[in-house]
């Protein structure tokens, strides 16, 4: 059968890039390779994302924030960030009176928003449980073949399969990739104090420590530490994981417990050379699969999936084929441009703050003092969670050097 676009994977990308198109008269096929019944209720997976105002807009735009229950959507006032024991924080506060630095909600909330809102519309096929076994592409069409031999053709192939996306390396299109051998230990906890809407991040000797805030006294945790200390860590009782918690962030919050599944995810960065080939593109992780320190992997993904549409909004106006390299070549310029500084920015930082080697200990505190050098890593960080419609100059972006913390 044709179609017009054929979508792999039907994540929080892919099947966003599908709203994009709604009522566009454009069809399309999104092949999944899980089970319906896993994309249709997802299950809490960990993490809680936190989302700027750009992503809050554009989320509006597709109908999919309306989607998401009040209650399940947070936000984040001010962020602080701590380098080991130092009493020194480099503080976020909200760039406008009144106005948050970012949003805050959990991953499955999103993936139900998207399942809900692609399910009923009418130009959209789905067919789940069917992994993608090749890919070719012509002049005119490209053609994907299912793991079961059936055959599809479309004017362009859409790949939202994931950062280690198969379909990309079935187009000959490599990938920087960063593995920081590293893995993030995700969950919820319940804390005594209010955690006042302040997100904090903490560079440990050995960990990384981010406590997001949550609705009333709950806050998300992410833990990165080595490969090698997982087991150990999810090993603990919950009594004993949530004990360790409270000491490693100094009670700021007073006791904590644990009110959810720990998950982790192993920690491998992820920039493909190209985002195009013949007739074939990436969106998503597939195009960027960012370490999740400065949060813009879903951000970045909505951000490319809109950017595409447009695009291919545009030439469908105009009775133009949609699958031409003009198309996708602008459509790699925009998304290059605004995520390569990123990528390489972001792995940079996680680098310098993760290693506990005395010289590195020595530049991270000298990079947090110097105010030469602040404005740059904080315009990074500030990125993470407050990413405005209208991006924020470098010179409002001096920090504020606060001593000492409680
Ligand atoms: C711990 C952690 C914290 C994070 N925090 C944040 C944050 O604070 N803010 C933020 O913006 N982002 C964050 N992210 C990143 C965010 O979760 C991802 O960017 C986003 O989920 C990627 O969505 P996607 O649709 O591109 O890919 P995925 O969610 O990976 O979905 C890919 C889909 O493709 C399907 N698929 C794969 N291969 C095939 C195939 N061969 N055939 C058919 N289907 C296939 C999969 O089954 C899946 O459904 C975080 C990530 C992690 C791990």
């Amino acid at each position: 059968m044709h179609y017009d676009i054929i979508i792999v994977g039907a994540g929080p990308a892919g099947l966003a890039f599908a709203c994009s198109l709604k009522g566009s008269g454009l069809q399309l096929l999104i092949i999944e390779k899980q089970a319906q019944e896993y994309i249709q209720t997802p299950e809490y997976d960990g993490r809680d994302l936190a989302l700027t105002h750009l992503s809050r807009k554009t989320m509006r735009e597709l109908g999919l924030w309306k989607r998401i229950p009040g209650k399940s959507i947070s936000f984040v006032r001010e962020a602080r960030v701590l380098d080991g024991t130092s009493a020194m924080s480099l503080d976020f506060d909200p760039p406008k009176e009144g106005r948050p630095l970012g949003f805050m909600i959990s991953n499955h909330h999103i993936r139900q928003a998207c399942y809900d809102a692609v399910k009923d519309l009418e130009n959209v096929t789905v067919l789940y449980g069917q992994s993608v076994k090749d890919v070719l592409a012509s002049d005119t069409q490209a053609e994907v073949t299912l793991e079961g031999g059936d055959r599809y053709t479309s004017r362009l192939v859409v790949a939202a399969d994931s950062r280690f996306s198969e379909t990309r390396r079935k187009m000959g299109i490599s990938a920087d990739m960063f593995d920081f051998a590293h893995s993030a230990i995700v969950c919820r906890v319940e804390h005594q104090q209010a955690h006042n809407n302040i997100a904090w991040e903490m560079f440990q000797y050995g960990r990384t420590l981010a406590i997001l805030p949550q609705h009333d006294r709950q806050s998300s945790v992410v833990i990165t530490v080595p490969g090698n200390r997982v087991d150990e860590i999810l090993g603990l009782s919950p009594d004993a994981f949530a004990s360790d918690l409270a000491d490693r962030f100094s009670h700021r919050l007073g006791e904590m417990k644990l009110i959810s599944e720990r998950h982790h995810y192993p920690l491998v960065a992820v920039h493909a050379k190209r985002f195009y080939a013949q007739r074939f593109c990436t969106i998503g992780d597939a195009a960027v699969g960012m370490h999740p320190v400065t949060a813009h992997g879903y951000n970045l993904g909505l951000r490319s999936q809109a950017t595409l549409a447009h695009l291919i909004l545009g030439a469908h106006k105009h009775r133009r084929d949609i699958g031409t390299v003009d198309i996708l070549r602008r459509y790699e310029t925009i998304h290059m441009r605004a995520t390569r500084p990123l990528y390489h920015g972001t792995n940079a930082i996680v680098r310098l703050f993760t290693d506990d080697s005395l010289p590195a200990r020595a530049l991270r505190k000298g990079v947090l003092r110097a105010s030469r050098m602040i404005p740059p890593v904080k315009w990074m960080i500030q990125q993470k969670l407050g990413e405005m419609e209208e991006r924020p100059s470098l010179l409002k972006a001096l920090p504020t050097l606060r001593k000492p913390l409680s």
